[in-house]
């Protein structure tokens, strides 16, 4: 990469930097040096200061997400501080802290963009999955989809927010109103920031783990559970509303059946395995299946705005960037009580 491609960089930088490659799904990622990317037309460079681990980035590593750009850097969870801007950018300073998202790109207008549904755009793109993301130590991201972060954030916890965070909350704004008792399946990083919000708002959570994880559910009890138990279970009073974050088709029905009538199971998983038949009596009552699909930009807005006054704290381990492929596998075999967070 010619060194001239940062001529307008106000700051000296590197010409190379580290990062953990993608390059074919359902093998290890790899350590390679590559090219400072460059920020184009309404673009910012920026050096990461962490880059949380998705169970998404698993999906898109294990090939069960099919479009992957290749060779791709993953990650869409990331804290970054703005090194400078590319050609027509407007708001953001050198220095910044901003936090990027799985939300990269939308038209603007396309029908779903004119609608107020940007998650849905027909010509999206994502962090790490069909643009480059952060298990790298700098990227780019266009600025109009960069979140302002307050200085809490500007550290290794603040990444989890960045995803678990927001399709958390926006799977929690789908939940209905007049809901006290919400049951969460999948006890993960969007689950322990998502409690505390909703343990903010005075709803009781009941936790469901996989069968038998006595650690995931102490977590959860330790995080607020008013019941934490297996996901086979029946809680001890009908849930008015159930989120369903573990990738696992078989727990819709054992939801439904978990969920007072008129109450809306909220599948927030970009991927689930199949979802078994089931009797129409687990539906009927005006009983609402339905997934979440990305966010927009006005859900970030609203969850970030929200964080700090709650104020949302994450459990994290961080891992060194390098250390990307003993994260995804640690997180894969469901010990991670928190979130995983690369730090560079
Ligand atoms: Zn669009
Ligand atoms: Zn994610």
């Amino acid at each position: 990469m010619p060194t001239t491609a940062h001529a307008n960089a106000p700051v000296s930088l590197p010409s190379t930097m580290q990062a953990m490659v993608l390059e074919q799904p359902r093998r290890s990622l790899v350590a390679r040096t590559v090219p400072l990317p460059v920020p184009g037309p309404g673009q910012v460079l920026v050096k990461l200061i962490a880059c949380g681990i998705c169970r998404t980035d698993l999906h898109v590593v294990d090939g069960e997400l099919t479009h992957p750009k290749l060779p791709l850097i993953p990650g869409h969870e990331i804290v970054a501080r703005v090194v400078y801007s590319g050609p027509d950018v407007a708001g953001l300073q050198a220095g910044d802290l901003v936090g990027i998202p799985w939300l990269g790109y939308t038209c603007g207008h396309c029908r779903y963009c004119l609608a107020g549904k940007e998650n849905l755009c027909e010509n999206a793109r994502f962090t790490g999955y069909t643009i480059d993301g952060g298990y790298a130590e700098y990227t780019v991201a266009f600025a109009k989809f960069c979140f302002p972060l307050v200085d809490r954030y500007a550290n290794p916890g603040g990444a989890p927010l960045l995803c678990a965070g927001l399709i958390g909350y926006r799977s929690y704004t789908f939940i209905g109103d007049d809901v006290h008792r919400l049951g969460i399946y999948g006890f993960g990083a969007a689950a322990h920031i998502l409690i505390q919000v909703a343990r903010y708002q005075g709803k009781e959570v009941y936790a469901f783990t996989r069968d038998g994880d006595q650690e995931g559910q102490d977590f959860a009890r330790s995080m607020g559970a008013v019941w934490a138990g297996d996901s086979s279970a029946t809680p001890p009073q009908p849930l008015d509303a159930a989120i369903l974050f573990a990738p696992v088709g078989a727990l819709v029905p054992l939801a439904l059946r978990s969920t007072d009538k008129g109450g809306t199971v909220v599948c927030g998983g970009i991927h689930m395995s199949d979802i078994p038949s089931f009797p129409y009596d687990l539906l009927w009552e005006e009983r609402v299946v339905r997934s979440v699909a990305n966010l927009t930009r006005k859900d970030g807005a609203e969850f970030l705005d929200l964080a700090p006054r709650v104020p949302v704290e994450t459990t994290i381990h961080t891992f060194p960037l390098q250390q990307a492929n003993e994260a995804l596998e640690a997180l894969r075999q469901g010990k991670i009580h928190g979130a995983a967070v690369l730090v560079p």
